[in-house]
């Protein structure tokens, strides 16, 4: 029976070891997030991370800009956002509506204050094993909860479902830095089964409910669960069969309490890490 990796518990513990830290400066870190349009789940996830750093004692402000604003009008709020000394963190929350160049808006962002690291000079420097100015949000929240745990990653067979730049990619690329040997499915991989079946660390990030069952794991495996969809009764659920593989796994990850408040908290760890470089503190 595996345990339980509680990504709640660590967040809280995080947060109120950064919470103490933050009330030694006078200056606080600034994060500044803007929101396109009237997307409900965007808008949840917006409003809970200005909460977040109100309650550390950050400075917050969540920009909302109407579905149909001009792509020019985005650039430039970006732009003022990038020249504001007092704004540390620069968060554009994503999907951008159709009519909007994400991967423009993205390189708008000034790497330094990338807090995301979407930006292709921080994700290519993790290509090449360099440092970025923060890692992105969900990727080093899981290696945070294996670092926590003391689970071992070099040497060890990682199975990464998903190819996403926010999750897949950069997470694949970071376990290689740690020296694991990763492997990368997505959609058109054959015998996903056999691959998974290999993994000593399977983390999946689809999208896809129910897509991880028991005979696709390893007994003994570490079982990373960062989809979020929801089930036949409209409750948050992984895309791992949580009961049945947490018979066969030595570690996994609920949905909900797992991955996900791991990257909030990261997002606040990187906004701290950021403000700290542009204050050389
Ligand atoms: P995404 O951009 O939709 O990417 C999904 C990836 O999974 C794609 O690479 C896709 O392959 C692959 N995939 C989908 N179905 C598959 C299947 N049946 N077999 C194998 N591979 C499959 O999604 P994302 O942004 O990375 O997010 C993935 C999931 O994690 C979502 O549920 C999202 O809500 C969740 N998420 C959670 C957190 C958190 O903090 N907990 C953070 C971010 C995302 P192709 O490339 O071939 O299409």
């Amino acid at each position: 029976m595996a345990e339980i990796i509680d990504g709640k518990a660590l967040r809280n513990k995080i947060l109120a070891d950064l919470k103490s830290e933050i009330e030694k400066y006078e200056k606080k870190p600034f994060l500044a997030v803007i929101i396109v349009g009237n997307d409900p789940a965007s808008k949840i996830y917006v409003a809970n991370k200005k909460k977040t750093a109100l309650e550390l004692g950050f400075e917050s402000v969540v920009i909302e800009m109407p579905e149909n604003v001009p792509e020019i009008e985005l650039l430039k709020k970006i732009n003022e956002l990038n020249a504001d000394k007092n704004v540390n963190a620069i968060l554009v929350q994503l999907p951008l509506p159709p009519h909007i160049d994400t991967e423009k808006v993205i390189e708008s962002v000034l790497p330094q204050k990338d807090v995301d690291c979407f930006h292709p000079l921080n994700t290519g420097k993790i290509a090449q094993n360099a440092r970025p100015f923060v890692y992105p949000c969900t990727p080093k929240g899981i290696i945070t909860m294996l670092n926590e745990y003391k689970i071992p990653i070099s040497g060890k067979n990682a199975v990464v479902i998903g190819r996403s730049n926010i999750v897949g990619r950069p997470l694949a690329a970071m376990l290689t830095n740690l020296d694991a040997t990763v492997t990368i499915c997505h959609s058109k991989t054959r015998n996903l089964k056999e691959i998974t079946r290999n993994a000593d660390i399977l983390i999946s990030a689809a999208g896809s409910l129910g897509l991880v069952s028991a005979d696709m794991v390893k007994k003994g495996a570490v079982v990373i669960d960062v989809g979020m969809n929801r089930n036949e009764n409209g409750k948050l659920a992984g895309d791992v069969d949580f009961e049945a593989v947490k018979e066969a796994a030595s570690f996994i990850t609920p949905v909900p309490g797992g991955v996900g408040p791991m990257t909030i908290c990261t997002l606040m760890t990187n906004t701290y890490e950021l403000f700290k470089l542009q204050n050389n503190l």
